[in-house]
């Protein structure tokens, strides 16, 4: 019995200090019941208290020490907030900016916001009379803008630094480190570090502004409950929508993290496995991808037959689901064009038929498709630093990013002045979390839009590209309080948007700055 005890305690202990090493937060409470088993340990091995009272059993001592150490567990794994509480609140005397296409500002505006989360009424200051019970929160010579919106994040990566550009060396080459994250993935220990840092980037995300977050890419299905848990209060994080793992093909772009199948049969039965496990759509790799070619080129090869982007698409149009697509190629934007893609991530240069069907493509879920162009990743430039020009591995990631980007920023270009619905999405995760206004910049920059515009794109119309416009994106009665106040106006410098003072996202007010 006592070595089995003591073989408990080792190994919980051993746990413990590997969750240590990789969960970025501590809770104090986690701390302490550690330090204190850890306490007990060390008196016993003493022989200081081996006559006390209570501790003078083996058994009971050994029981104490592997329950401490089990709490301590639990409470490293609670370490992160739930949201505040939720009133109704009065946010009056603002410049608000209501995410509508025609640049819409109400000069001194008031938001009525119920305990619900709901904005009641919004309108000038001196039509609305704040009703009896409203907390009022004065923001005379601040500016109110809708939360943004990313389409396209992996919040259980962490992202380079956020100041760089696009850095081969953050990708880890073929390995062991690589195979040990994703061995990992399936393990208890690893499930728990992972949520804990999809929890961290998540409060990150929506400190700087994002108020509506889309996981597309999973490691796991860790996603789903998260998602649950914000929607519950349980814990602090922007609104969500997830994809769980990315549909791929063997061999295929993040086959390796992602559900794989071959052929159309597996692939309906993929889409039904994920479906199951409650996401709320369906994100595929039709192309290769950067982050994990082995091969100069592979970054926009075909990586699925027509047959089987038809067979997702159409099982989850069937039940209701948008499909969105990775795809950095001419011919993969068009084939998944043709199956009848809702959304696709990246994009290529267009033609005119594909312009077309962006506009009108009857195989969507909703007559047209949208696109997510991630210009925080292609709208920079390789670093090549000496790491990454003598590691052939890495030449080959920064190759296959050059060969991209340049004509995914001419497809931008055409979706814009051609009038295809285009939104924001980042992929954080490659990209910085905290950084995603800055794809705005992006959106000034490679289209000519004003900074108006860039604000509309980043809110209403990502809100209508992954179908939330009718809960949020703008700033209207009726719609859900996912908006920002900020201390200036955005549209004369937008770096404003990630260090808002407030953000209000389903009601709940939050106040990063302090
Ligand atoms: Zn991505």
């Amino acid at each position: 019995v006592r070595n089995v005890g003591l073989l408990l305690v080792a190994l919980l202990a051993l746990h413990f200090v590997f969750l240590l090493t990789l969960v970025p937060q501590v809770s104090g409470l986690a701390m302490l019941l550690f330090l204190f088993a850890m306490a007990i340990v060390a008196f016993q091995l003493l022989g200081f208290l081996s006559n006390a009272f209570l501790l003078k059993k083996p058994l009971f001592r050994g029981i104490c020490i592997i329950l401490l150490l089990s709490f301590a567990t639990i409470a490293l794994e609670t370490a992160n907030p739930p949201m505040p509480s939720r009133n109704d609140v009065a946010i009056v005397g603002a410049s608000i900016i209501t995410g509508h296409a025609n640049a819409d500002v109400i000069a001194e505006g008031t938001v009525l916001i119920d305990s619900s989360g709901s904005i009641v009424d919004v309108g000038e200051s001196k039509d609305i009379a704040v009703p009896d019970g409203y907390d009022v929160i004065d923001a005379s010579n601040k500016f109110i803008i809708p939360g943004l919106i990313n389409a396209h994040s992996h919040l259980w990566r962490d992202a380079g630094d956020p100041d760089l550009p696009f850095n081969p060396n953050s990708f880890a080459p073929p390995g062991i480190a690589h195979d040990v994250s994703v061995y990992l993935a399936d393990t208890y220990i690893g499930q728990r570090v992972i949520t804990s840092r999809i929890e961290q980037n998540a409060r990150k995300t929506l400190y700087t502004g994002v108020t509506t977050v889309r996981e597309i890419g999973n490691i796991a299905f860790l996603d789903v409950d998260f998602r649950d848990r914000v929607v519950s209060g349980e814990r602090v994080g922007p609104n969500m929508l997830v994809a769980g793992k990315i549909l791929a093909t063997t061999g295929g772009h993040s086959a390796e993290v992602g559900l794989v199948f071959d052929g159309p049969v597996e692939a309906r039965r993929a889409v039904r496995k994920s479906l199951r496990e409650r996401v709320d759509l369906i994100k595929i790799t039709g192309t290769g991808g950067i982050s994990d070619s082995r091969r100069l080129g592979e970054a926009g090869e075909l990586q699925m037959t027509f047959d089987e982007l038809q067979a997702i698409t159409d099982e989850a149009h069937r039940r209701n689901f948008l499909v969105t697509v990775h795809a950095e190629s001419t011919q993969g934007v068009r084939e998944a064009l043709q199956a009848g893609a809702d959304n696709i991530e990246h994009g290529a240069a267009l033609d005119d038929e594909m312009i077309a069907l962006f506009k009108n493509n009857p195989h969507s879920l909703r007559g047209f498709t949208s696109l997510h162009p991630t210009l925080s990743i292609f709208g920079g430039s390789v670093e090549w630093t000496d790491e990454a020009r003598e590691n052939p591995a890495l030449t080959v990631i920064g190759r296959n990013y050059e060969m991209v980007a340049d004509s995914l920023i001419t497809g931008f270009r055409q979706a814009v002045d051609n009038g295809i619905l285009v939104g924001l999405g980042t992929d954080s995760g490659f990209a910085s979390h905290e950084m995603v206004w800055k794809e705005l910049k992006y959106f000034v920059k490679y289209a000519d839009v004003t900074t108006s515009q860039a604000i509309h794109m980043a809110t209403l119309a990502t809100a209508r590209s992954i179908g939330i416009a009718d809960v949020t994106g703008s700033i209207e009665q009726g719609k859900r309080a996912d908006l920002l106040v900020l201390q200036d106006d955005p549209r004369e410098d937008l770096s404003l948007i990630g260090k808002p003072l407030i953000v209000s996202v389903n009601g709940y007010i939050h106040k990063p700055g302090q």
